[in-house]
């Protein structure tokens, strides 16, 4: 199962929660195979890291990302006034309800009036969420309009291992709007029979060829017929392949050599053939807005294919994450989505090896790069148009809105299972162990003995936070004794403690 293709919205993906304590036959035994030919690190060695879940994936990127995007940071702590509310943080259950068939499958485990960053680039947990609901906007979108209607066009620019991912995302869009300007492009609409667009977009990154953003855009045309019409002229330029039985345009057909193609273009072939008039502009703009090193190859620069029920397009829009805690299967050889970077970051044994280092970097690349930006856009009147009215008032809300929508829905209906102190869930968040207790929630007997297990786990929570306290005054104490009364630098208390205070602690 996909992770966004459960329908329901829950910030911890639960099928996946609740697998993991379970042991698999299968799983187990290649595991322990391994372990035979490769015997288990010695105590003082770092542990490679498995990814749990999205709120645990949050948890260990939070001092990373608040590097670059600080609103991140808080995300996940309790919300002031929900606090006085209800005396404590208390985890609801939310009974989920197939869209579908209306009936009821399974419920979901949230903990109720916390803060949402709305961060849908660098936020694991509302990244989901929102993406989720944005998925199925546009999978209503496509299913009122036709799939048969709908098509799918991708557009890339060239690019190497040291281009700027900003400047490219900036150049990207740049070229994208110089496309659809002016009276050449109200033709080439009139004559697709163009009626609505909607943008994204999913970048991926290898090492070989460094950051590539593309742009995806899901086109509605008003006929059937848009292939037909996209390739209308064709045969006339000797675009069509005699052998193909369906006598579609093809690529075989199109001009190889240089000389080819300029005796075509000279005799105004780019500008009958709609694909190839696309085609054409998308390289002209590209070139205009970022240089001609950018210029997109005229084979892989512009495509437009119809879309399946496979979902792949909502993939394509960025809108279905990868599961994280799937593990690397299905990953394409050598390119890497930014989450799969940031995956990569977190499970690497040591963080100051040479390839984790570089993942850090990346992902702080990426989300200084896709701040500020929407995840998805839509044309003008588009969302009007494909929606219905009921799904229309959600659309329109921002990324940022959308995320709070999602994580605090009233839930007055929603039964509390655990109510625990602010404290200790202070506690728990800044150990990064909530997911644990909603990952035993959510399994068939989890509610029992839930609130010892808590216990157990606040416990263990006070453990690791004394052990960071520690360090910190351990390393207050070394530079007192070597530099004396001068080291002692006022940050680290604030003011609110008097010293003597910090030094017994
Ligand atoms: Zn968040």
């Amino acid at each position: 199962m996909s992770a966004a293709g459960a329908g329901g919205v829950a910030p911890v993906p639960s099928a996946a929660g609740a697998s993991l304590d379970a042991p698999v036959g299968g799983a187990r035994s290649s595991r322990d195979d391994r372990k035979l030919l490769n015997p288990p690190p010695s105590a003082g060695e770092a542990k490679p890291r498995r990814v749990h879940s999205f709120s645990w994936l949050r948890g260990r990127l939070r001092r990373l990302t608040a590097t670059v995007s600080p609103r991140v940071a808080g995300c996940g702590t309790l919300l002031e006034e929900s606090v006085t509310k209800t005396e404590g943080a208390q985890l609801r259950r939310r009974a989920k309800v197939d869209a579908a068939t209306g009936e009821a499958s399974g419920a979901s485990h949230h903990w109720h009036g916390v803060e949402t960053c709305g961060s849908v680039w660098a936020c694991p947990v509302c990244s989901y969420s929102t993406r989720t609901v944005r998925a199925a906007h546009v999978r209503e979108a496509v299913e009122r309009w036709g799939q048969a209607r709908c098509g799918m066009l991708t557009l890339t620019i060239a690019h190497g291992p040291t281009d700027d991912l900003r400047a490219m995302l900036r150049g990207q869009s740049a070229a994208l709007s110089r496309v659809t300007r002016g009276k050449p492009w109200q033709r080439f609409v009139a004559a697709v029979g163009l009626e609505h667009r909607i943008r994204g977009c999913e970048p991926t990154h290898s090492d070989t060829n460094g950051w590539h953003p593309h742009e995806h855009c899901l086109w509605f045309f008003r006929g059937t017929d848009w292939r037909q019409r996209l390739h209308a002229r064709d045969a006339q330029w000797g675009m069509v392949s005699t052998t193909r039985a369906d006598g579609e345009w093809d690529w075989a057909e199109r001009p190889k050599s240089d000389e080819a193609r300029g005796e075509l273009i000279a005799a105004g072939w780019q500008d009958a053939c709609p694909e190839e008039w696309l085609i054409a502009r998308w390289q002209r703009c590209v070139e205009a807005e970022m240089g001609p090193r950018h210029r997109p190859s005229s084979r892989v620069g512009t495509r437009l294919t119809r879309i399946h029920d496979d979902g792949r397009y909502l993939v394509k829009l960025g809108l279905e994450l990868n599961d994280p805690t799937k593990g690397k299967k299905g990953r394409k050889q050598g390119s890497r989505t930014a989450w799969q970077i940031a995956q990569d970051w977190v499970e690497a044994a040591d963080k100051r090896s040479p390839a984790a280092k570089r993942d850090a970097a990346l992902w702080c690349e990426y989300v200084g790069s896709y701040k500020g930006m929407r995840a998805l856009t839509w044309s003008r009147g588009a969302e009007e148009a494909l929606l219905s009215a009921a799904t229309l008032a959600v659309a329109e809300l921002s990324d940022e809105d959308l995320a709070k929508a999602e994580d605090q829905k009233d839930g007055d209906e929603d039964e509390v299972v655990l109510t625990i102190a602010r404290d200790d869930y202070a506690m728990l968040w800044s150990a990064n162990l909530l997911y644990r207790l909603t990952r035993r929630s959510e399994q068939p007997d989890g509610l029992i003995d839930l609130e010892s297990y808590a216990a157990e786990l606040i416990e263990q929570a006070r453990a690791i936070e004394r052990r960071k306290w520690q360090r910190t005054t351990g390393a207050l104490d070394y530079r007192l004794a070597k530099w004396g009364e001068d080291a002692y630098d006022a940050r680290y208390d604030g003011g609110d403690y008097p010293r003597s205070e910090l030094l017994s602690a």
